[in-house]
């Protein structure tokens, strides 16, 4: 079948629909309603959010027109205050996986679009996925999130044969312990069979919720559909998938309006599918791309500033939704930003195809890579600093191998108590990050950590099994989790 009517049938479905649940014109409506709130409409909204409860569009629409610095000052502190109720002080670790830059499509800000002569096109055999695997685990990985273009080479078999021959890589420390996979939507059938190999987390980025935007930066492939794919995360939901993400690219259309759209597409999930909001919320923002002029100066790039008030705004709105804070920013403002509710960040990232084999470091090898990165510190450099400015990193990945996904999830997400989990997984990653691959500076760094950590543990049971867990690590057992 021709690869570009793949989905043709598909399609049919969202064709046919009168409207779908981004409505351009309300939120704009909703927006230029609240463009000057009153300090209390906006505290009105900060007491609403202290209670971990998802707000409405135009309690976001306040807290993001207010110009107030004094309201700014106080969206941050419940920003800060909130991340550390839901998810305590860990920051998760994780790493991306590119397994091929071929694309069919033409996204105009993306380094891989197709008709970018400058990328040097690859796809990973069996082979060398398994190659990058190892260097990946050999550095301290736990965790990856795959990245592939759409291609006719790259479809559904591909995924699947690359995830399995993730799972089957077994190193000296250990092994990859979830697969998240970012890539072209799926149909139905398709999220089933991922299902099948142990996919973690699907995401798919709507990249920009405003459709003339979409239409225009996507102007050919299957990408141009917009509704196919905004309504992917419906289909891996029926599909039995456990965990999706979504995301917007930042710098394709005003970031108020994307703000607004990555709620909508929240609410609809929760609507839909019996409160299961999104897993994971992305918000990368453009980056230069080799023979990618359109990047260069995106025509709403989204300023520092403009950013970390992103940040805290999807914070305060989305309360019990991990944040991923991508390598894209640099090292400076990802210290600024993490605070205000970022619950994941990736280290140690190589993102050209074939990069971990081919460099020790990032942005080496331009033709090969989506896009640049800006914090190209090591996983160990990394963690390190995590446990210096005061956080604890973590290379859980516990909830997925025990059941705690989806629906199960959500409570336990909602209500803060997932906190209950995290401490002590990320205390127990952490000591096993530090036996097999830290650096002298870092173990000290990170046994400081524990040590600080370890005694906030004030359930009894959790403690003696944290105790025994690390004497269990210190004994040669690995993977202790609850
Ligand atoms: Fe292909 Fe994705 Fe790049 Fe678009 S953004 S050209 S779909 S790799
Ligand atoms: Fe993530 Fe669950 Fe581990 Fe917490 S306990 S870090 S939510 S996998």
């Amino acid at each position: 079948m021709n690869f570009l009517e793949k989905y043709r049938e598909d399609f049919k479905e969202y064709d046919a629909m009168e409207r779908d649940f981004i409505d351009d014109e309300l939120i704009w409506q909703q927006l230029n309603k609240w463009e000057n709130p009153s300090k209390d409409d906006v505290r009105r909204v900060l007491e609403k959010s202290a209670r971990l409860v998802r707000l409405e569009p135009e309690e976001m629409a306040i807290l993001i027109q207010t110009k107030d610095p004094e309201m700014l000052t106080e969206i941050y502190a419940l920003a800060h205050k909130l991340k550390r109720e839901i998810y305590g002080e860990r920051i998760v670790f994780f790493a991306p996986l590119y397994v091929s830059d071929k694309c069919a499509n033409d996204c105009v800000y993306c380094g891989y679009r197709c008709s970018n002569l400058k990328m040097h096109r690859k796809t990973l055999s069996m082979e060398e996925i398994t190659r990058e695997v190892e260097i990946m685990i050999g550095e301290g990985q736990k965790r990856l999130v795959m990245d592939a273009g759409e291609a006719p080479e790259t479809g559904i078999d591909f995924i699947c044969d690359c995830l399995k021959q993730i799972y089957s890589v077994k190193s000296k420390h250990g092994e990859i312990r979830r697969a998240n996979l970012n890539c072209a939507p799926m149909s139905r059938e398709e999220i089933r069979r991922l299902k099948e190999v142990g996919i973690g987390t699907f995401q798919v980025f709507q990249e920009t919720y405003h459709h003339d935007t979409y239409r225009k930066v996507h102007p050919t492939g299957i990408k141009s559909h917009y509704r196919w794919r905004l309504y992917s995360q419906d289909r891996s939901l029926d599909a039995g998938a456990d965990d999706v993400g979504i995301g917007a690219l930042f710098g394709l259309y005003d970031w108020r309006f994307e703000a607004m759209g990555l709620l909508y597409h929240t609410m609809h999930l929760e609507e839909k599918y019996n409160g299961v909001g999104p897993h994971t919320i992305s918000f990368p923002r453009i980056k230069f791309a080799t023979g990618t002029p359109y990047a260069l100066n995106p025509e709403y790039a989204v300023s520092d500033a403009e950013f970390k008030r992103l940040v805290a705004i999807i914070r305060l709105s989305v309360p019990y939704t991990g944040m991923i804070l991508s390598a894209r920013e640099s090292a400076p403002l990802r210290r600024e930003v993490i605070p205000l509710g970022i619950s994941q960040i990736d280290a140690g990232s190589r993102i050209g195809v074939g990069g971990y084999q081919e460099s020790a470091a990032a942005n080496a090898m331009p033709d090969k890579e989506q896009f640049r990165l800006s914090d190209t510190r090591s996983l160990d450099e990394a963690i390190r600093e995590t446990c210096e400015t005061g956080d604890i990193p973590s290379l859980c990945t516990a909830c997925y191998r025990k059941g705690r996904t989806g629906e199960h999830f959500m409570g336990i997400a909602k209500s803060g108590f997932v906190h209950n989990f995290c401490m002590p997984n990320a205390i127990c990653t952490l000591k096993e990050y530090l036996l097999d691959y830290a650096s002298p500076e870092t173990k000290k760094a990170g046994e400081a950590a524990i040590q600080k950590y370890l005694p906030r543990i004030s359930d009894v049971k959790t403690r003696q099994f944290v105790d025994q867990a690390l004497r269990n690590l210190e004994n040669g057992e690995r993977d202790q989790y609850i």
